[in-house]
């Protein structure tokens, strides 16, 4: 028996190999190291990953080797997951809520960074986790909300402290002998950077009305990734603005700056390759994922419409483009992309849609509903 292979040069090469009947998750490390160093070298702070986007080993292995040392962690899981793979890394555990045994977990790890967005949570810090863990101050972020500006969807219905409810926890933080920093989240997918600079005036705001300085500034996530045909995220000026917009506000007094990435750093390095399973009278196209496996997030924040469609040898189908309904698998009606999707004429039965930057909050989002949903991974070079 020949060697298998186990890398492949893209999605097609894999396809024709495979002719896979189960949705793939094909990963490309040198994408996804790439795009880490992008942020190392443009981000002009401290680069965290928030783990919950993708959380697959190989993802957290590849972002230790590009040189990420830090990471957002939102559970004990997700504590537990870093703590083995990358043991030297810094873990934020940025969940503004937490259970008492949560917290108890956090301590035991040795967690030296927390956020909050109320004074019930606040209490309960202060209750359980000491103002220094062996040595090293231990730190609190505030985390503070804005009206949603430039996000695929609103971040602070859930979490966030208006800015005087901020200024007020800082003040305790500080009071307290807690290190007092600050946090916010802009909103996933954020495109357009004024999101940042309007988030990072009021922090100053808050410092102000607090009377303290805050030693670092979490800039949040919601960088963006390539998700619509001919609109690629432009990280270098959401960089700037940052840069900027913090040197402006704070002068001698700025604070270090962290962000937590998700989406930014994992989506563009994997693309999700689906199977047509039938087109209904000509029609309606049904693929062997959906809504319940790895396009979880399609309903909530648009199609991904940076698609390929292969045949089961690997070449592409070039028909003209025209509008699709799109079903997943399952027999729930809401099994469907939104809208429509534009797709070749030509694409028939057996086919492949490759779903390209479908790397984030898909592979953990995925679930077994109706017996669906068997995903499995692969490694490619690259996309094209
Ligand atoms: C989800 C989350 C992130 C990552 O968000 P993206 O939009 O994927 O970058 C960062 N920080 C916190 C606290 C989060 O909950």
């Amino acid at each position: 028996m020949g060697k298998q292979k186990t890398v492949w040069d893209n999605p097609a090469d894999l396809i024709r190999h495979l002719r896979p009947d189960h949705p793939v998750m094909a990963l490309a490390p040198t994408v996804l190291q790439d795009r880490a160093r992008q942020f190392l070298t443009g981000f002009p702070g401290l680069v965290t990953y928030a783990v919950k986007s993708n959380p697959d080993e190989a993802v957290i292995r590849n972002l230790v080797t590009a040189g990420i040392k830090g990471f957002d962690v939102a559970s004990p899981w997700e504590i537990d997951l870093i703590g083995r793979l990358a043991p030297r890394a810094a873990r934020h555990y940025h969940n503004p809520v937490r259970s008492r045994r949560e917290i108890a977990h956090g301590l035991r790890e040795g967690i030296l960074a927390w956020s909050v967005d109320s004074r019930s949570e606040l209490e309960k810090l202060f209750e359980q986790v000491p103002p220094q863990v062996n040595g090293q101050g231990v730190e609190i972020a505030p985390r503070f909300k804005l009206p949603v500006l430039g996000a695929a969807y609103d971040f602070g219905s859930k979490f966030g402290a208006t800015p005087d409810l901020a200024a007020e926890l800082l003040g305790l933080v500080a009071e307290r002998g807690y290190v007092p920093s600050l946090t916010f989240h802009p909103g996933t997918q954020c495109t357009d950077p004024i999101a940042w600079e309007s988030y990072i005036r009021v922090a100053r705001e808050i410092c102000d009305m607090a009377g303290v300085r805050a030693r670092r500034l979490n800039v949040g996530g919601g960088f963006p990734s390539y998700r619509a045909m001919g609109v690629e995220p432009d990280l270098p000026s959401i960089f700037a603005e940052i840069r900027d917009t913090v040197a402006e506000c704070f002068g001698a007094d700025a604070p270090a700056l962290v962000c937590e990435p998700g989406r930014g750093l994992c989506a563009d390095a994997c693309a999700l390759i689906a199977r047509v399973k039938a087109v209904r009278d000509g029609t309606h196209v049904f693929l062997n994922d959906g809504v319940y496996g790895g396009l979880t997030e399609l309903p909530v924040i648009g199609n991904l419409d940076r698609i390929e469609v292969l045949t089961p040898q690997g070449t592409p189908r070039t028909g003209k483009r025209s509008g699709r309904v799109i079903f997943g698998p399952t027999c729930d009606s809401i099994d469907r992309l939104p809208g429509e999707l534009a797709l070749p004429d030509d694409v028939a039965e057996d086919d492949y849609i490759v779903f390209h930057g479908a790397g984030a909050y898909s592979v953990v989002t995925n679930t077994r509903f109706n017996g669906f949903g068997a995903l499995t991974r692969a490694t490619v070079m690259g996309f094209a």
